[in-house]
């Protein structure tokens, strides 16, 4: 591929094709895993752009410059989980600095800015970011972050990017915003004006449930300059199998995302309808409140969907455990099915704070298995959770 070709490729080909030239050596048509930890110089400093792998390694530059290129930006950075992707970001701030999140952000994104960092003299806000008022309230001289998450994690709201970007921008406020649940497939955060992207790559990227991984995708050289050397500078890189195994997986990522999304809009439809389910929360229900944000900024709503489960608690839980193609597990994203109840599990850390979550909510990872075996499963565990 010759210069900036590829930019005018389509999602799945480029996918498939950006930074994964055949091997230069060999004509591999897969990116080998380079697993050398050092690369050998003709003089000091004259080598072929490889020196130490924590650096930089070719494998993770292949992963680094495809998912970049899906993400629509100049830089792409790899990290050894989502969330020392996310402490990469968040370390850029200094004591007295000041964050907003969301009041439904991810449990380990509130932990981060709250016990980690907030021991370092960092300090946050807890908003509802779809409502722009609140958000520029909740802006102060100090602040210096505001992260969305859009579907939220675990209540799918939806937030207008571009607004919030506005209201930061007005300020001086960078953008980061997690694009987890959406994915490059379904949503770019930087053409709607986020200053970043960050990725759990263990998730929909990977879609195999076999590898933990981050990411960060900016367009500014002067976070990437940051984030580059931070990455060095710390050290928390994917090894390059990972990076190999999210290279593999990202291929497939618009095939799986197509059926992850009808998948999930079918059951959404189903528990809609059904007497044990209180509420459905899934942005592609026209009653969903964020339905035609999500509309207008994502091309498809995505693979999660979450539900109060009209008996409570006890009945939520009693769900979770019945049913026998979804799995009580927690994370999400991947081609096999997911039940959790978010209280106890993925959110736990959120408890006792303005993040909390409703006892009675189930949160689902809708898989690419054959949507009428999913229906069915959940039948039969509201059938018996009642
Ligand atoms: N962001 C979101 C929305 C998540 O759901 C998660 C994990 O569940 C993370 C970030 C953290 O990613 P990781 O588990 O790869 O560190």
């Amino acid at each position: 591929m010759s210069g900036d070709e590829w930019q005018n490729w389509g999602f799945d080909t480029r996918a498939i094709h950006v930074g994964q030239e055949p091997d230069e050596a060999t004509g591999a048509i897969t990116v080998p895993i380079h697993l050398a930890t050092t690369f050998v110089q003709a003089a000091p400093g004259r080598h072929r752009g490889f020196e130490y792998a924590r650096t930089s390694n070719p494998t993770r530059v292949a992963l680094e410059r495809c998912v970049a290129g899906l993400e629509g930006a100049r830089h792409g950075l790899a990290f050894a989980s989502g969330m020392a992707a996310e402490d990469a970001l968040v370390g850029m701030m200094h004591p007295g600095d000041h964050v907003v999140l969301g009041t439904d952000a991810y449990g380990g994104t509130f932990r981060l800015i709250h016990q980690v960092y907030g021991e370092r003299g960092i300090e946050w806000s807890a908003v509802d970011l779809a409502d722009p008022d609140a958000l520029a309230g909740a802006i102060r001289p100090e602040t210096r972050q505001v992260w969305v998450e859009t579907p939220t994690n675990p209540m799918l709201a939806v937030v207008d990017i571009a607004a919030v970007a506005d209201i930061a921008h007005a300020s001086g406020v960078d953008v980061v915003v997690d694009n987890t649940f959406a994915t490059p497939y379904l949503q770019n955060p930087l053409a709607l004006g986020a200053d970043a992207v960050v990725h759990s790559s263990t998730k929909y990227l990977g879609g195999h449930s076999d590898v933990v991984g981050g990411f960060v995708a900016v367009n500014r050289d002067d976070l990437a300059e940051r984030l580059a050397f931070v990455q060095n500078a710390v050290g928390a890189v994917p090894s390059p199998f990972d990076c190999y195994l999210l290279l593999r997986g990202v291929k497939t990522l618009g095939v799986r995302m197509d059926r992850h999304c009808d998948n999930a809009q079918a059951v959404a439809e189903f528990l809609a309808g059904h007497r044990a389910v209180e509420r459905v929360l899934y942005p592609g229900l026209a009653d969903h409140p964020g339905h035609s944000v999500a509309a207008a900024q994502m091309r498809g709503f995505g693979g999660m969907v979450s539900f109060v489960h009209a008996g409570g608690e006890p009945a939520a839980v009693a769900a979770a455990c019945a049913t026998r193609v979804f799995r009580l597990a927690e994370s999400l994203g991947a081609v096999e099915s997911l039940i959790e109840q978010p209280s106890t599990m993925t959110h736990l850390s959120v408890a006792d704070s303005p993040l909390a979550v409703d006892p009675g909510l189930v949160r689902l990872s809708v898989g690419i298995e054959s949507v009428d075996d999913l229906l069915a499963d959940l039948d039969q565990a509201l059938a018996r959770s009642q």
